[in-house]
């Protein structure tokens, strides 16, 4: 007969195998931002239509404290500000979000991400720069769309918010975390069961939405593409077997550039890493970004080849990815790993 300790055990077998059973989903990073300007309406709705279980958002603050869907503090990279508010750059030469009041946002124009140093796009390949007509989202605006497609398609989307650059917010005066956590509770993310994943690069604010912010839905630390985050802060201690049982504590997954999963210059010499290994020893998903049909690692010869290895052979959780459709139609077809 099966105790109350082996009835535990037994449970705790059956939820690790249905874990590592599950299949790894597709965050689609930044929307279908492969194929429409990144974070635009549009791109999400398209990543909706092609079956990514998650869509991207990136958040930082305008200056009247409405999170808006953006990846860069700074607004010139993706849209027409410095040509329609010439005078509003800071000393640095920037034209930061929290400058503008959302009325300004509003009127401009968002296009395909530019190399500020040569005027041309990032990605060449891409959607058109400077055509067609698109905004910038509020994260209500954004989420409202997720959940009427949600709705009208019967599917159940998820979410994956960014708090962007939150300690650089905080030195300005504003809260990033604190506004935003309310909203996603008021449309209905608010535990580990809701489809939404938190995700920062800044541990000190990951501990304080756990701790201090009481955020009780899923969390996930973002990892520098080498040793070293975008504050400029050391990641090294993350790469150790210790340090993710550390992240453990507050974290419940971590998402790594690709480099950590899998090292090496050539296809030839690549190998996987222990980090998967060590992660899921420490309890934590591994969520790696971000893989480009266009700008693939050196490491891998098609689309293809680096989904089997990083779904098959590196067995990760899940995967942000600039082109969704491919990603879920490789793992769709490749049902079991
Ligand atoms: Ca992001």
């Amino acid at each position: 007969m099966l105790n109350r300790f082996s009835l535990a055990t037994l449970g705790l077998i059956f939820s690790l195998a249905a874990s590592q059973a599950a299949q790894p989903v597709v965050i689609a990073h930044r929307g279908a931002s492969g194929y429409l300007p990144e974070h635009t309406l549009e791109a999400k709705a398209l990543a909706h239509a092609m079956g990514a279980d998650f869509l991207e958002q990136d958040l930082v603050l305008t200056k009247d404290d409405v999170p808006i869907v953006m990846h860069d503090i700074q607004l010139e990279t993706i849209s027409d500000v410095a040509t329609k508010f010439p005078d509003r750059k800071r000393a640095d030469g920037h034209y930061y979000a929290l400058d503008f009041s959302l009325a300004e946002i509003k009127l401009l124009q968002a296009h395909e991400r530019v190399n500020l140093k040569t005027g041309q796009a990032v990605y060449p390949g891409r959607f058109p720069l400077g055509k067609s007509s698109f905004q910038i989202p509020t994260l209500e605006e954004e989420l409202q769309l997720i959940a009427g497609l949600n709705k009208s398609r019967g599917r159940n989307v998820g979410i994956y918010p960014e708090m962007k650059q939150p300690a650089w917010h905080r030195k300005q005066g504003h809260d990033l975390s604190k506004i935003v956590l309310p909203i996603l509770r008021r449309y209905g993310y608010a535990t580990k069961k809701d489809e939404c994943w938190v995700q920062c690069f800044e541990w000190d604010e990951v501990k304080r939405i756990r701790a201090e912010l009481g955020w009780e839905g899923r969390l996930l630390l973002l990892l520098g593409p080498t040793s070293r985050n975008p504050d400029g802060s050391d990641s090294s201690r993350w790469f150790t077997a210790e340090g993710l049982r550390e992240a453990a504590k507050y974290a419940d997954g971590v998402g790594p550039a690709l480099n950590s999963i899998v090292s090496g210059k050539s296809k030839a010499d690549r190998q996987v890493t222990d980090f998967v290994k060590n992660a899921h020893a420490a309890g934590l998903a591994v969520h790696p970004y971000t893989l480009r049909a266009d700008d693939l690692p050196k490491i891998v010869d098609s689309m293809d080849d680096a989904l089997s290895l990083l779904f098959t052979e590196a067995k990760i959780d899940g995967l942000f990815s600039d082109f969704p459709d491919l990603a879920v139609q490789w793992r769709d077809k490749n049902a079991s790993r």
